[in-house]
């Protein structure tokens, strides 16, 4: 005989599915069948700040891709001011559960900028991910400052991991395709295990879009199981008018890839980003069930 009901447990619902054995040496003669969670798995509410919304590097799915004008005749926007970032962070009227400090990369501001805007927002907060291996990287060559200094400096300013910038990948074709002036991926993950050893641990990130084959994850999930992350960021793609290939994928897709990210990655934390809140109950549940841990919905931002 078997019969279903709900089943509550450490505040999660859950379908069950219960069998009566009957005439069975099972001891209490029950068994208990878990199908899926009900429920899907929690959502963090980020503050993201940003610092400036232009970028030299020309990715070219990132929304900060704007040139940066070489003729002084072209003004250049100066980055979020620090006393408008407080202003903003005394006056925020929502619960946060992380602040992500981002933005693209700027000739202007020296690395004091950014690591007193990390400061002050550690006033108020105290989960804080920072920039990403890119802006380190810049801030090294820039300054001719070792990245282990900068990574100490932004950790006794507050800092408690390192973001993944806007869409990493180790699969050098993606790379050349879509960011060809960024900084090597191995490069890249340098930094990010540097972070790791000064207690900054990094996040690593999936793009989950159409235009990827399972190849290139099986490559780009490979080279990530060889080093350590906090966190395993999950990004779904949009499509743009400039690159309407970059539509996300279709769900069950998504799912095949999460799956596949756990199968990779073990019990790393894996988040996914649904920064406008546009995932359906019903989708994030079965994200839930495919091994997602937490969604990233963005609250706020403080941006110039
Ligand atoms: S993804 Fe990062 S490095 Fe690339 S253009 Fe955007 S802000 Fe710049």
């Amino acid at each position: 005989m078997m019969r279903e009901i709900l089943w509550q447990r450490k505040g999660r619902t859950h379908l069950c599915r219960i069998y009566l054995l009957i005439g069975t040496k099972r001891k209490g003669g029950m068994k208990l069948e878990v199908i899926y969670p009900q429920e899907a798995s929690p959502t963090w509410d980020v503050l993201k700040l940003t610092t400036t919304r232009q970028c030299w590097m020309g990715c070219h799915f990132c929304d900060f891709s704007n040139f940066t004008p070489m003729k002084p005749a072209h003004p250049i926007a100066p980055s979020l001011p620090i006393p408008v970032a407080e202003k903003a962070l005394k006056t925020l009227e929502v619960k946060v559960d992380l602040v992500k400090v981002r933005g693209g990369l700027t000739f202007r501001e020296p690395f004091e900028y950014f690591r007193t805007l990390v400061h002050r927002v550690s006033q108020h907060h105290s989960t804080i991910q920072v920039y990403s291996p890119v802006e380190l990287h810049q801030w090294h060559r820039m300054e001719q400052r070792p990245i282990r200094d900068l990574l100490a400096e932004l950790r006794w300013a507050g800092a408690t991991g390192i973001g993944p910038g806007g869409g990493e990948s180790l699969v050098q074709a993606w790379r050349d395709r879509l960011s060809p002036n960024r900084l090597s991926a191995n490069a890249w993950i340098d930094i990010a295990q540097l972070g790791w050893d000064i207690g900054l641990p990094p996040t690593a990130m999936v793009l989950a879009g159409d235009w990827l084959s399972t190849d290139d994850y099986r490559e780009h999930l490979s080279r990530l199981a060889d080093f350590r992350w906090g966190t395993i960021e999950m990004k779904l793609f949009r499509a743009s008018d400039a690159h309407p290939e970059l539509e996300s994928s279709h769900l069950l897709k998504i799912l095949t890839l999460i799956e596949m990210t756990r199968s990779y990655l073990g019990e790393i934390p894996l988040v996914i980003s649904d920064p406008r809140g546009e995932l359906s109950d019903d989708a994030k549940i079965l994200m839930t069930q495919a091994g997602c841990d937490a969604f990233y919905r963005t609250v706020a931002e403080v941006a110039p």
